[in-house]
């Protein structure tokens, strides 16, 4: 990279991911500069962040707080809603949208930046989980770079430079395995959400947190894997590594195995997906591998975490099925954060939904946008 000035938009810019990229921009003010912010509900840090890195314009979701970002911020163009969300994503004058959204209601963002040709940094692995095929499609047409921001999509693709993809034997996806990794299965349904919220490894979101306790985040990174590097599910394993430091790791034909290695925070990813080719200097906490002494290793328990399982099934069935397995997951996670259901009603919960859906071979765009709402719908009457 030269030292020409990205401009960057960060939907969801109050988030875990969002806050991270903005530090990111923060220590590389010639290099970035940001263009438009979204908020969902955090009216006040919305506000904060806009004093700070003075972009365009700004979006809050919740309609309620428009005043208030309109009155504190004069000369800031405000959008309001889901309606100022998508005008956001679709705007062209920008290099890069990074997509930090929280669950199915990043994938029409996504889209939307797409057709307007700008890059996207994807932290929201929903969208290619709800519409891999359809998204790929829109990728070639418009001849936009889809750069990952997952920890372990951002491994792969570190792992996978200068390879050819005819070497590829598979690819290893690793996770901590959250914090119920041995727990036994008898006790999955005394957990609280308490105990489900708290992660060994890494700082998140609330709804990517309970993904990681019932391990459902690592079936929907496996179907971003397999939309992100072309590879059929055959060819992506799971493994489970509690220490977090190795984020993925790639074999290839001939037994070499190439893995990265970091410290589980998301702002090297996150920094990754600007800066990619360079790995620009920062310093923050560095790997001491001497220091964490053992790095280990064991397989995913596929009867314990069901929501594995699910994932896999539905890659397998594809069409309609990832799109309610996504949306249903979404469902039952609010509805377990809420006190709503048990742990374990989560995979049943969505087990019913994906049999009760009428299946789609290829869902269009329009198809996914009504199963997602005929999901939400079925999930809170069962
Ligand atoms: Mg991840």
């Amino acid at each position: 990279m030269g030292s020409k000035t990205k401009f960057i938009s960060v939907l969801g810019a109050t988030g875990s991911i969002g806050v991270n990229a903005l530090n990111v921009v923060r220590s590389y003010p010639d290099l970035y500069r940001l263009k438009y912010l979204s908020a969902h509900s955090q009216a006040d840090l919305l506000i904060e962040q806009a004093l700070e890195f003075s972009p365009s314009a700004v979006s809050i979701g919740d309609a309620d707080q428009y005043d208030k970002v309109k009155n504190a911020l004069p000369g800031v163009e405000v959008l309001k809603g889901r309606a100022g969300l998508l005008e956001l994503a679709a705007r062209d004058d920008v290099d890069t949208m990074l997509n930090g959204l929280v669950g199915s209601a990043g994938m029409e963002p996504t889209i939307k930046s797409i057709q307007a040709g700008v890059d996207i940094a994807l932290s929201n692995k929903e969208s290619l989980v709800m519409a891999g095929d359809f998204i790929n499609g829109l990728l070639k047409e418009h001849k936009v770079n889809l750069y990952p921001v997952d920890s372990e999509h951002s491994a792969i693709w570190q792992c996978l430079t200068g390879e050819s993809s005819q070497d590829i034997k598979r690819l290893i996806v690793t996770g901590s395995g959250g914090p119920f990794r041995t727990l036994p299965a008898e006790s999955f349904d005394n957990i609280t959400v308490a105990q489900a919220l708290k992660h060994p490894n890494w700082a998140m979101g609330r709804k990517i947190t309970i993904d990681s306790a019932t391990m459902m985040n690592k079936g929907l990174e496996v179907i971003e894997a397999r939309w992100l590097f072309h590879l059929p599910a055959e060819k992506i394993d799971i493994v489970v590594h509690p220490q977090s430091i190795i984020h993925s790791m790639v074999e290839f034909l001939d037994g070499s195995v190439k893995a990265q290695l970091g410290i589980p925070d998301m702002k090297i990813p996150i920094q990754y997906a600007l800066s990619y080719p360079r790995h620009l200097k920062q310093d923050w906490e560095q790997l001491d591998l001497a220091k964490i002494g053992t790095l280990t290793f064991e397989e995913p328990d596929l009867k314990k975490f069901k929501c594995i399982q699910l994932a896999f099934d539905a890659l397998e069935q594809g069409g309609s099925v990832p799109v309610v397995l996504n949306v249903a997951n979404e469902e039952a996670v609010y509805r377990f954060l809420d006190g709503e259901i048990s742990f374990n009603a989560i995979p049943e919960l969505i087990i019913k939904a994906i049999d009760a859906h009428d299946f789609l071979e290829h869902p269009n765009l329009d198809d996914i946008l009504a199963l997602e709402q005929w999901t939400q719908a079925f999930m809170k009457r069962s």
